[in-house]
């Protein structure tokens, strides 16, 4: 029997089923609208491909924590109805089978460990940078968690000499999000970004935010990969400006080739591409079934 995943998010839910290859054999989206018919949308699913166990990778904040009453649940989202809302325990009551959980980037970060840019290795961080910024990070092949779980999108940045854009993070203004997310992008430059010419100076700001917070990264985590997604990042013309400046702020102080002649392999696209999170999804699953 196979593995069940669900990819939580703002804007839509996936459903899929995969195996041990991470290969998605069926898979089903829909629009995130308000949780209870959301969730009778995931059941729908499932009862027609029973699963062994299923992973869910949400979107959050969320709680993490197994001993905490909240666990599995999306705790203060801005989405209306979607706070304090239960994901893990109605799939877990329904199916009665092992569900695992964790956050939408670091269930993205295990898929691309387990099946894609980062195989073979024990660590790496995924960066999705999209309406928001968020990062997850493997290590030793587990998900880190800690207190709560890490909020990389929010940290802090030295502003580009040149951008007045006040920042749009509601609640710390121009923070990393803030700063260099999608909409940053947009009510920055009145434009999707998709619009804007490869040339353009957008680029160049937007690189120098995510590469002061890749170094950040490196230095606190050390991680082996570094993978950047999310829709932003399908401006390919990002990752040559940003391993650029990445080796500029380094300024030489690691010796290590990945952040040296090797760094075009270090900083990298998904290797699944938009399957990263439905693919962690399945992983969550995998490790989840075997602690039973
Ligand atoms: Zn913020």
């Amino acid at each position: 029997m196979n593995y069940g995943a669900v990819e939580a998010g703002g804007t839509k839910f996936v459903v899929a089923v995969g195996n041990e290859k991470g290969e998605i054999l069926a898979r089903e989206t829909f629009p995130t609208v308000q949780p209870a018919e959301t969730i009778a949308k995931i059941f729908t699913f499932f009862d027609r491909y029973p699963v062994r166990a299923i992973g869910i990778a949400s979107f959050g904040p969320v709680e993490l924590d197994p001993a905490s009453p909240n666990y599995g649940k999306i705790t203060t989202t801005p989405k209306p109805g979607w706070s304090d809302c239960a994901l893990l325990t109605p799939v877990r009551e329904r199916y009665q089978i092992p569900v695992g959980f964790d956050t939408d980037v670091n269930g993205a970060a295990l898929g691309e460990l387990r099946f894609g840019a980062a195989q073979g290795l024990s660590s790496c961080l995924y960066l999705t940078v999209g309406t928001g910024i968020g990062g997850g990070m493997v290590i030793d092949g587990t998900p880190v968690h800690g207190m709560l779980h890490p909020e990389m999108g929010h940290i802090k940045v030295r502003r580009h000499s040149q951008d007045v854009f006040p920042g749009c993070c509601p609640f710390h203004k121009d923070c990393l999000e803030g700063l260099a997310c999608g909409s940053a992008m947009e009510k920055r430059w009145g434009r999707n970004g998709a619009d804007i010419p490869a040339d353009s100076i957008a680029w160049e700001i937007e690189a120098f935010y995510l590469a002061q917070a890749i170094v950040n990264y490196i230095l606190i985590l050390s991680p082996e990969k570094i993978i950047l997604g999310g829709g932003v990042m399908k401006q390919r013309q990002l990752f040559p400006k940003i391993r650029q400046m990445v080796m500029h702020e380094l300024n030489g102080y690691l010796h290590k080739p990945q952040l040296l002649s090797l760094i075009d392999s270090y900083i990298v696209p998904p290797a699944l591409r938009d399957n990263a999170g439905i693919c962690g999804a399945v992983a969550l699953a995998m490790d989840e079934e075997k602690k039973y």
